[in-house]
């Protein structure tokens, strides 16, 4: 067993470090600014422009294949590089990149939708929950019915990451008696959507279909077929959230290890404290757990195993770590941490999320115990 990286992997960690530490964290008093204000974190134009230096440097389609341009790097050091991309709360990722099932379509479809997703020309959405479907998302009532050549799709999606800014859909609707279809759909076809207010920074948003009139040629992957294709979009990157929120976690017990240090209470500095000290170590304990449990389940996709039961433990610990970590983190601050002079308290209301979407804690509890009761994992398995 050898849990150490290789050369040319501890160079791109180390590289991705000193980008995000160069580039991106210094822009973090403005995100805070701008955001506090109503505004996009970081403006298009500059987005545009780091994402064009991180390309030069060899950062542009993180996981996509080679002959579509990317580095194709693969899981493992997707979730290495998603790890230090989360030591900033800046809203920056890598360019090149698009949803793993837009590589389902055909020729055409992959000329209109893919490709210019990948070159960051064509922004998506994907939209399977609605307002009486989440955790059931079995239970959607969005309907696509054939007429002639065309599908007119009704029905209201909620919660839709990037739908106030994407330009086409990709949205799964009950098609009888087939099952449910996922139908790439432009905007200009005729969907609208409402921004939702959330707690978090970026909000997501409903969209409406009324008799939204689409042609068959723009069904993904075949017809009936759509949920297999949506619970393959929510796996795919299910290690990628906690990934990303160990970088956070980190960063922030750094900030609470330093604060420790020259915050004095009643004569000495607080780091004297047992409960400070137990705060410290529990965070850091719970964080090297889900460092490992995270590249383990990255290991599972890359080795091409069924990697649903390591993601699910994965995601699942490591977004209520984080919750705990930053919890733990505002406490040490004290009255300090709980202002809007830190950015403890807008990563607490981003961090929030981790543990709602692709999967709440308790539907990740469901399919760890259903798992083992129905003997899809056993107890006592290692590296298999
Ligand atoms: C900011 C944000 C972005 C999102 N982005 C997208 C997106 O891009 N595309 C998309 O399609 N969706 C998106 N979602 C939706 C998200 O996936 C759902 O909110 C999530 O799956 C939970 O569904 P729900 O909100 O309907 O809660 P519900 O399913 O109604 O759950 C309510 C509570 O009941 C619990 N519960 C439900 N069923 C069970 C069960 N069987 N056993 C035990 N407990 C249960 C839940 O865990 C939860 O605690 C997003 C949500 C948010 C908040």
């Amino acid at each position: 067993m050898d849990f150490s990286l290789s050369t040319e992997e501890r160079q791109i960690r180390d590289t991705v470090r000193a980008f995000v530490e160069k580039e991106v964290m210094p822009l973090e008093p403005e995100v805070l600014r701008n955001e506090r204000a109503g505004q996009p974190g970081v403006p298009a134009d500059v987005l545009r422009e780091l994402r064009l230096k991180a390309k030069r440097m060899g950062f542009w389609g993180i996981n996509t294949p080679e002959e579509y341009g990317g580095a194709a790097l693969g899981p493992i050091m997707s979730a290495i590089i998603a790890m230090e991309m989360g030591r900033t709360f800046v809203p920056f990722t890598f360019g090149g990149s698009a949803d793993n099932i837009l590589y389902a379509g055909n020729e055409e479809q992959k000329r209109r939708y893919l490709i210019p997703t990948i070159e960051g020309e064509r922004r998506s959405c994907f939209a399977i929950t609605e307002p009486g479907a989440g955790s059931d998302a079995r239970n959607i009532r969005t309907r696509a019915v054939r007429d002639g050549s065309e599908w007119l799709i009704s029905g209201e999606k909620t919660f839709i990451t990037g739908g106030s800014e994407a330009d086409f859909v990709m949205v799964f609707a009950v098609t009888e008696p087939y099952g449910v279809t996922c139908f790439l759909v432009d905007r200009d076809m005729g969907w609208k959507s409402e921004p939702i207010p959330t707690m978090g920074e970026w909000g997501p948003a409903s969209l409406v279909f009324e008799d939204v009139r689409v042609p068959e040629e723009n069904i993904l992957g075949e017809l009936g077929k759509g949920f297999e294709l949506a619970m393959e979009w929510i796996g795919q990157g299910r290690y990628m959230i906690p990934a990303r929120a160990i970088g956070s976690a980190e960063r922030m017990l750094g900030m609470a290890v330093d604060y420790a240090k020259i915050r004095k209470s009643m004569g000495q500095a607080i780091s004297e404290y047992q409960a400070i000290q137990w705060m410290i170590a529990d965070s850091q304990v719970e964080i090297e757990a889900a460092k490992w449990l995270t590249l383990y389940a990255a290991w599972q996709v890359q080795e091409g195993m069924d990697a649903r039961h390591a993601s699910s433990i994965a995601k699942l610990n490591g977004a209520v770590m984080a919750n705990q970590v930053v919890d733990r983190v505002l406490q040490i601050h004290g009255g300090m941490g709980y202002t809007k002079e830190l950015p403890i308290e807008r990563w607490y209301r981003e961090l929030r999320l981790l543990r709602i979407f692709e999967g709440t804690d308790e539907i990740q509890r469901r399919t760890i115990a259903r798992n083992l009761l129905k003997g899809h994992a056993r107890l006592g398995a290692i590296g298999e």
